[in-house]
């Protein structure tokens, strides 16, 4: 056996055999993959092969994409079959909610160039005729769904690497992987030891059992997975007939997809009554089986299919193939270098191998070979949980996904398993001022507080949620007198040493302000990417803080760690230090009535340290309500006697507690971009307006540099602007498209209602040379054409005066 090498692969299901084709496609040709049986002894064997496009991340829905066509070329290369049936499939929708979904799908889908359409009953009948149609509003069909052989296709993929120059070592059991000094690794199988510059984590039902072997735990859990396989149906042996194939079904109301399989059918559910698998470890014995059949769990779901489906119940049961497979926490895949590890990368929890397999392997490759993967890939970051995530979080949250799976999601919904897990010592107080609350990367975070007879959870909708008048409320605090929330989802960081200034001059490209003050800037890929938006403050000149969204921790301490100095101490002290925000024309009065430092002279942008009340704080003059604003940190422990004495101080002021919907509406007034929306690895700072925030003066060849001067040179493709849109009782919550002539030109990247001003507000991108001629351009929510115009003066303060003054 081979000894060494660039790459080694564990695990040998379809995303192994993925990500080894994808690097060889890519130029890697050194690469090895080690199963320890034959290929496809985990889930990949037994899998129903299904394949589509839907997904509700849409970087997730193209990549999706790029799997289903994959196929294809496989096929050419190989001269295998993968047993492709592009027969199309039509998602139900029997009431309005679920409709709504498939609407705002359809739209996105406009600008991704995906061919989807809605359809009626009638239609319905006439594509997918098994069904029933008894109260469908309409469904979404989409031409690319189909299904493909499970086991065809893992062999095209390993038939394509080995063509490539990759090697397979079926037969090889990796006991252990142990690092040495210089990062690379020693792969310990039964064949002997391999050593290898990289490690690729693709172990499938085993993947929690292979990291542990380094050290990791990834979050994901197997669950058991059932699907049927009838007898003939003579409407199908018909069709069949008459050269037809039977296209699949998705029924969100009965938790089920169905599609043709020979002259019958198949079936098979996300049932609520679902059971995890293996929940102590995955056995090594566990190999190419199934588990026993097991109908009650299943009862309620086919009872339901039935009346749906009735030519099911007239045919027999002909095969059951029941068998587990992976999900993380939020269903989507565990991908990318795994933070804190040295050439440890993650391609597991994959429960879709077959429509995900091909763009999991395409981004690994990517990643590995060229720095950075080509789009915004957060959904499926291994970095999207940090290291709060434990098993006794992961399995709760895993059977919700589960139970979830064909289940509307709305934009505004919150979804309840495994919570509270991480509060603040704020979290009985809010809850006592009636707080709703949300949660970001494990941690509580009000939404909004309710008062006298709202309601204490906000109903699940697409269009203006029961929060409206609770947020109007909010938001008036603001801008009349003075609001206060927590700076707890904050992501924080101490950058000190002798060498932080010339470290954070190369990690961010704009200025690195002086002592006493803080700096906005953009923090870029090689690529010009924007990685991150950040609040830079000085405290010292060896001493800086920064700041940035919470739910990028372990994503921003990847790439801090990728590019450490020796001279740079680097901290995540997000959870350590905490505090508030209060914003609002009379903050300065609170602030100035809670210590005996002069706030008077404050600067828009200046920060210091002062004593508040007992305690010792570092406040910031900023705030991204766009108000006159402070942002207040303290130690942890200290929180609540700082509450204290600015709630106290408040009284006087009509101070009100804010939540995230305020927030979120507050920012619109100034037009301020959000982490993840506007502000993500798929835009640049020019197309974004960051680009202003660049210091090209600086005498430093800040990361991405090359790439924003070339772009500075012949201009940015896109355009982030604003749009006043005059919606309906719906808002625009993201990836709406925008109509200009008949033409889809461009998209929403996030909007809502902003309260002070009483408009619907959507901020989206156009391609540059479009923004001048589309002032007036139409966006379409929900299915509808909503008129909309480019503004471009802010809704509050266009002079800044408020937040400067
Ligand atoms: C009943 C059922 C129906 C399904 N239907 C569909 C469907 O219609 N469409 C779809 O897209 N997905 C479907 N899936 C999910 C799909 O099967 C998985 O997404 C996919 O198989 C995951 O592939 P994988 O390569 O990540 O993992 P696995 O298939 O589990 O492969 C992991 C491999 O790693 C090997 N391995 C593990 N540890 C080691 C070690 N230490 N040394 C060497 N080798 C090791 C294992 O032997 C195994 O071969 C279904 C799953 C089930 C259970």
């Amino acid at each position: 056996m081979q000894t060494t090498t660039r790459v080694a692969i564990i695990g040998g299901g379809v995303v192994g055999a993925s990500v080894l084709y994808h690097l060889t496609k890519l130029g890697w040709s050194d690469v090895m993959l080690l199963e320890r049986s034959e290929l496809t002894s985990g889930s990949t064997w037994h899998a129903a092969g299904g394949f589509h496009t839907l997904n509700g991340d849409t970087n997730m829905a193209a990549l999706q994409g790029y799997t289903i066509r994959l196929y294809r070329e496989l096929e050419e290369i190989t001269g295998m079959s993968c047993g492709l049936h592009h027969v199309g499939g039509v998602t139900l929708a029997d009431n309005q909610d679920r409709f709504d979904m498939l609407l705002a799908e359809r739209a996105k889908h406009r600008f991704m160039g995906l061919d989807t359409e809605i359809v009626g009953p009638e239609e319905i009948r006439k594509i997918a005729p098994v069904t029933n149609t008894d109260g469908i509003i309409g469904a979404l069909y989409d031409p690319l769904d189909g299904h493909l052989d499970p086991s065809g296709t893992t062999h095209a993929y390993a038939k394509a690497a080995r063509m490539g120059g990759a090697t397979i070592e079926t037969h090889c059991m990796v006991r252990e992987t142990n690092q040495r000094s210089d990062g690379t690794w020693d792969v310990v199988t039964d064949k002997g030891t391999i050593h290898a510059e990289h490690v690729v984590n693709a172990g499938g039902l085993w993947a929690r059992e292979v990291g542990a072997m380094a050290g990791v735990y990834f979050p994901l859990h197997p669950m058991e997975h059932q699907y049927l396989v009838t007898d003939d149906v003579p409407l199908i042996v018909d069709m069949m007939a008459d050269g037809h194939e039977h296209p699949h079904v998705m029924d969100p109301a009965g938790e089920s997809y169905l599609r043709q399989e020979g002259r019958g059918l198949c079936i098979g559910f996300y049932e609520q009554t679902c059971r995890p698998w293996a929940v102590g470890g995955t056995p090594w014995t566990f190999g190419q089986d199934l588990l026993a059949d097991n109908f009650d769990k299943i009862e309620d779901s086919i009872a339901f299919a039935y009346r749906r489906f009735p030519d099911l119940e007239r045919a027999g049961v002909k095969n059951v193939i029941h068998g587990p497979f992976t999900f993380a926490p939020d269903g989507n895949p565990l991908v990318g270098p795994v933070p804190g590890m040295r050439n440890y990368w993650s391609a597991c929890g994959v429960m879709a191998g077959f429509s995900q397999g091909g763009g999991v392997g395409l981004t690994l490759a990517q990643w590995m070979i060229e720095g950075e993967p080509e789009r915004d890939v957060m959904a499926m970051d291994v970095a999207r949980f940090g290291n709060w995530i434990t098993p006794g979080y992961t399995l709760p949250k895993v059977m919700e996904n589960y139970q979830k799976r064909f289940s509307v999601s709305y934009p505004n919904e919150e979804l309840p398993a495994a919570r509270p897990f991480r509060t603040t010592p704020m979290y009985d107080i809010f809850s006592d001022l009636g707080a709703v609350w949300g949660h970001q990367y494990g941690l509580e975070v009000p939404n909004y507080f309710a008062c006298g007879d709202e309601p204490t959870y906000e109903t699940p909708s697409f269009r203006r949620s029961d929060a409206f008048a609770a947020t109007g409320r909010e938001v008036k605090a603001v801008r009349e007198a003075v609001g206060i929330n927590e700076v707890h989802n904050f992501g924080k960081y101490r950058i000190s040493g002798t060498g932080a200034r010339a470290w954070l001059d190369r990690i961010m490209a704009g200025r690195i302000p002086q002592p006493g003050r803080l700096s906005l800037t953009p923090m870029l890929s090689e690529r010009g990417r924007l990685i991150g938006d950040f609040t830079v403050s000085c405290l010292s000149e060896n001493d800086f803080r920064l700041t940035a969204s919470y739910g990028a921790q372990a994503f921003h301490m990847r790439w801090f760690q990728q590019h450490a100095a020796a001279d740079v101490e680097i901290e995540n002290i997000s959870d350590r230090v905490t505090g508030f925000q209060i914003a609002g024309p009379r903050a300065r009065d609170v602030l100035a009535a809670t210590t005996l430092s002069d706030v008077g002279d404050m600067r828009f942008l200046d920060v210091r340290r002062m004593t508040i009340g007992m305690t010792d704080c570092v406040v910031q003059r900023v705030s991204y309500t766009g108000d006159l604003g402070f942002e207040i940190y303290c130690d942890a422990m200290a929180q609540r006697a700082l509450w204290n004495t600015l709630w106290d101080a408040g009284a006087l002021h009509g101070m009100t507690p804010f939540g995230m919907r305020a927030m979120m509406s507050l920012r619109l007034d100034r037009f301020f971009g959000s982490w993840m929306s506007e502000f993500s690895p798929d835009y640049t700072a020019a197309e974004t307006g960051l680009d202003r925030f660049i210091q090209w003066s600086k005498n430093t060849s800040f990361i991405g540099r090359e790439a924003a001067e070339a772009e500075r040179e012949k201009g940015p493709a896109l355009r982030l602007v604003v749009f006043e849109v005059d919606a309906d009782d719906a808002d625009v919550q993201g990836y709406e498209p925008v109509w200009l002539d008949g033409n889809v030109v461009g998209f929403c990247t996030s909007g809502g209602w902003s309260h002070h001003a009483g408009k619907s507000i959507a901020m989206g991108f156009l391609p540059s040379d479009r923004v001048a001629e589309a002032p007036d351009v139409e966006i379409e929510i929900l299915g509808q054409m909503r008129p909309a115009r480019v503004i471009t003066e802010p809704l509050l303060d266009p002079e800044g005066s408020r937040l400067r003054g």
